[in-house]
């Protein structure tokens, strides 16, 4: 049997349930990726950033030479996805598609496009907790994250293994000597050389996770520094490996068991798996509610604050010139690195909604755009929980910045620093849809 492997958001070889299974029942394979079209929303922004769109290429450079070293290789399709896929398969004479399984309506509708006309098998791969594992259906996923946790952790949290790269099925053509070549989105210069810029791939990915588990006995404090925003060592910064699947969360659950083995295991060892619980319900819920958690009341029926969406305000959001300097010294590091920590993104998103009257739904398309790590279920689903309009049992979710920025930048470190590379390299508002 011949097989088209077509790569979505799990672009790695280890542990990856999707091209095991295809491994095991195919003779020949062609692995390909749709790059993204120029897709827009309608008030006009490219839905990729240039951020994300290096962040990708990397990934994909990194997964052809993973895929060479295995005998095969990555083949770049261009257009729309269902038609190129089916325009794939039939070039290379494919019986079979596989790829893993997407949560969200868009990238479910097109799976099942293409099923419409191949056998497409798509398996789960991108949660810590496999669905089927769970103890209860996802129709019935409780309303509250902390009564899914207690749930899913009363049974015992019985991760399945880590699986290993399987032998890959050789392409049905001899391999190109050469290998994938892309032009990379040329990153800004000028910024100071410590700051974060994250390179993307499994081998950067696993880089950074040795560093963070057992270089810097990071894990070990996780806890009492995961609130921070300045630098590379407050967090595990695993979230863009973790949305483009360079790394699954199954293989950072076993690394932190081995940790802990290791280092010993304490709080903030358990708080890492806690957080990518918190991971799998906003993909839990994005498969519950389907097309609902785009609504402009999310999952209620009507919004918790009132919407004025003033363009003025929302151009002083996107740019940074906000009366708070803790929420435009976030905004700006956003603009220019593509990352914001996650105290950052509640007090940004809490400042839009509550204090300037946005809609989240304009917010979360600009977080889309400039995000590395963008995963339309943890983007939506925290966007839904701070405007309180999503998993949340209280009506509000208003945070004070003011106060927020004296206790998590008591010396205005983080203010200062980006405040002042935001003047250097400031967004024009006219450049704002
Ligand atoms: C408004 C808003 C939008 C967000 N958009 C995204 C997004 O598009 N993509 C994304 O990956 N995360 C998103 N988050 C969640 C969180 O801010 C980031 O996952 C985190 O800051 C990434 O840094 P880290 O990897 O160092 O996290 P760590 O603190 O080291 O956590 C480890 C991992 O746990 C998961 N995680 C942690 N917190 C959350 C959370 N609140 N929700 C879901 N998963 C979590 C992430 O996969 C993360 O990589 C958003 C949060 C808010 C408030």
């Amino acid at each position: 049997m011949r097989a088209l492997y077509w790569f979505r958001e799990d672009l790695r070889l280890l542990d990856n349930p999707a091209l095991t299974a295809m491994a095991e029942q195919a003779d020949e394979a062609v692995f390909v990726f749709v790059m993204p079209e120029g897709r827009q929303w309608s008030r006009g922004e490219e839905r990729m950033g240039v951020h994300r769109r290096r962040f990708m290429m990397e990934s994909l450079l990194d997964l052809d030479l993973d895929l060479r070293k295995n005998g095969n290789h990555l083949v770049l399709l261009e257009g729309n996805p269902v038609e190129a896929i089916l325009q794939a398969a039939e070039k290379w004479n494919c019986d079979t598609v596989f790829s893993q399984r997407c949560h969200t309506a868009e990238e479910i509708r097109t799976a099942e496009a293409v099923a419409a006309s191949l056998p497409h098998h798509t398996l789960e791969g991108a949660t810590l907790v496999h669905p089927e594992d769970l103890p209860f259906a996802v129709a019935d996923l409780p309303e509250i994250f902390s009564r899914f946790r207690n749930k899913v952790e009363k049974r015992g949290l019985d991760i399945r293994d880590e699986l290993f790269v399987p032998a890959l099925p050789s392409p049905p053509t001899k391999t190109s000597e050469s290998a994938l070549s892309l032009e990379l989105p040329i990153r800004l210069t000028g910024l100071p050389d410590d700051t974060m810029l994250f390179d993307g791939g499994a081998v950067p990915g696993w880089k950074r996770l040795n560093h963070y588990f057992w270089g810097m006995q990071g894990l070990s404090e996780y806890k009492q520094t995961r609130n921070g925003m300045l630098g590379w060592d407050y967090s595990s910064k695993f979230s863009p490996w973790l949305a483009w699947g360079c790394i699954s969360p199954r293989s950072i659950y076993h690394a932190i068991r081995r940790y802990e083995e290791d280092e010993g295991a304490n709080d903030s060892t358990y708080w890492l798996i806690f957080e990518l619980l918190w991971r799998d319900y906003f993909r839990f819920v994005a498969s519950q509610h389907g097309k609902r958690i785009w609504h402009a009341t999310g999952l209620k029926e009507a919004p918790r604050n009132p919407v004025s969406h003033h363009p003025l305000q929302w151009k002083a959001w996107c740019t940074g010139n906000t009366r708070s300097a803790f929420v435009n010294a976030n905004m700006h590091e956003l603009r220019l690195t593509g990352f914001m920590s996650n105290r950052g993104r509640q007090n940004v998103a809490s400042y839009a909604v509550h204090d300037l009257g946005l809609d989240w739904r304009a917010c979360a398309a600009w977080f889309e755009h400039w995000l590395i790590d963008f995963d339309p279920c943890s983007n939506t689903g925290n966007w839904l929980y701070v405007a309180g309009i999503g998993n949340d049992p209280r009506p509000q979710r208003k945070f004070d910045v003011e106060w927020q920025s004296e206790r998590y930048d008591p010396q205005g470190a983080f203010q200062s620093h980006w405040n002042r590379l935001g003047e250097i390299f400031p967004l024009d508002p006219n450049q704002i849809p």
